[in-house]
């Protein structure tokens, strides 16, 4: 007895962990600077870390109050009706709602490329195939919708990221609109906001107000530090509200991961810190960085380095863990997360020592 055939699908290859590189480099994992994963550098609220305290006497019930009160606090802010708010296990359980939710065998989804590997890996998952259309550095990664129309053909679900990981562009609200209304009626626009937070631009929520077709994911794993806990959830449009009991994992997200997200949305302060320190730690990093970088929105930036592989193995030796973008397609781009204040400019340092080494950066 053997699973199906998977040999089309391919592992998610997240990036490396602090104890697995201190291990192998034989450090303190306290020397490190992990900047590789696009985690909050603050940690999680302590709000949220006293509420799971508080709560994990309770952890021996299903999850039924919280799901409900995560879910109406969520719809309250967004101005939806509850059952446009679909919690999940981090956005990508949502990705798989979605993919459940509008894919028959077949069907297409399209992508950005380079981008988030997850969407196309749902997809495969629910019989579904994948086509993409690019984003290039030539021009910034660019977002417009005639980028995406240019590939479009018919396609279940068009993604768009939005702050886009690994490059931070955006796509303008008046672009994922444009867009929307171009492609056919029964293809969904999912707008993927999981560093929404951390850009200037307004949440496409706006759009469901007067249209069906649109879909935004959201995340409790970056702004709001809680990566560990797995809670994330889409909005959806309102026609869609009772599809999400025939394709949800019974109590999609955990008693803890509910009430840490609850208290998560009550503290306020460590949200706007995460924020204004991710975006002052991206200018920092595009102005003081020695290699080129693109803008972002997000809480990362990706930089010109020429030889990926090469420097982020040796700013590894350094202390310093940045994500190779080799595997997103871009063996010449290594992608830095925001740290605290502190922490990025001592990685920014260190990265500047590596790529004087090597031979490589803006300044060699
Ligand atoms: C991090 C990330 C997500 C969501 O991650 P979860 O931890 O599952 O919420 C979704 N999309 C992109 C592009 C991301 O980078």
């Amino acid at each position: 007895m053997e699973p199906r055939d998977l040999s089309t699908h391919s592992p998610y290859v997240p990036g490396r962990g602090v104890e697995e590189v201190a291990r192998d480099l034989g450090i303190d994992p306290a020397e490190l600077i992990k900047l590789s994963s696009n985690e909050n550098p603050h940690g999680a609220s302590p709000k949220a870390v006293a509420a799971i305290r508080d709560h994990a006497a309770g952890i021996s019930v299903y999850p039924k109050a919280s799901h409900a009160d995560l879910t109406a606090r969520l719809a309250e802010r967004w101005d939806v009706d509850d059952e446009q708010v679909w919690l999940s296990p981090g956005a990508d359980g949502s990705i798989d709602y979605l993919s459940r939710a509008t894919l028959e065998p077949d069907d297409r989804i399209l992508v950005p490329e380079p981008g988030f590997a997850y969407y196309g890996m749902s997809a495969r998952y629910h019989h579904g195939e994948v086509n993409t259309y690019g984003l290039s550095p030539t021009d910034g990664f660019e977002q417009t919708a005639e980028a995406v129309l240019s590939a479009y053909a018919g396609e279940r679900i068009v993604y768009v990221t939005s702050p886009h990981n690994p490059s931070g562009s955006v796509m303008p609200l008046a672009e994922v609109r444009a867009l929307a209304d171009a492609t056919a009626p029964d293809t969904l626009v999912v707008v993927d906001e999981a560093y929404g937070e951390f850009a200037r631009t307004d949440s496409a929520v706006t759009l469901l107000a007067d249209r069906d077709d649109v879909a935004v994911l959201r995340t409790f794993s970056k702004a709001y530090g809680l990566a560990g806990l797995r809670v994330g959830y889409a909005v959806v449009p309102e026609a869609w509200a009772d599809a999400y009991a025939r394709v949800n994992t019974p109590f999609a997200a955990s008693e803890l991961a509910c009430r840490a997200a609850l208290a998560a949305l009550d503290d306020d302060d460590h949200v706007e810190t995460s924020v204004e320190t991710a975006r002052w730690a991206r200018e920092y990093i595009a102005s003081d960085l020695d290699a080129e970088t693109y803008d972002s929105a997000g809480n990362f930036v990706l930089a010109e380095v020429g030889d990926a592989d090469r420097v982020a193995e040796a700013a590894q030796r350094e202390g310093v863990i940045v994500r190779d973008c080799t595997s997103f397609g871009l063996p010449s781009c290594v992608r830095i997360s925001t740290g605290t204040r502190a922490g990025t400019r001592e990685a920014v340092a260190r990265l500047n020592e590596t790529l004087a080494d090597l031979g490589l950066g803006a300044h060699a």
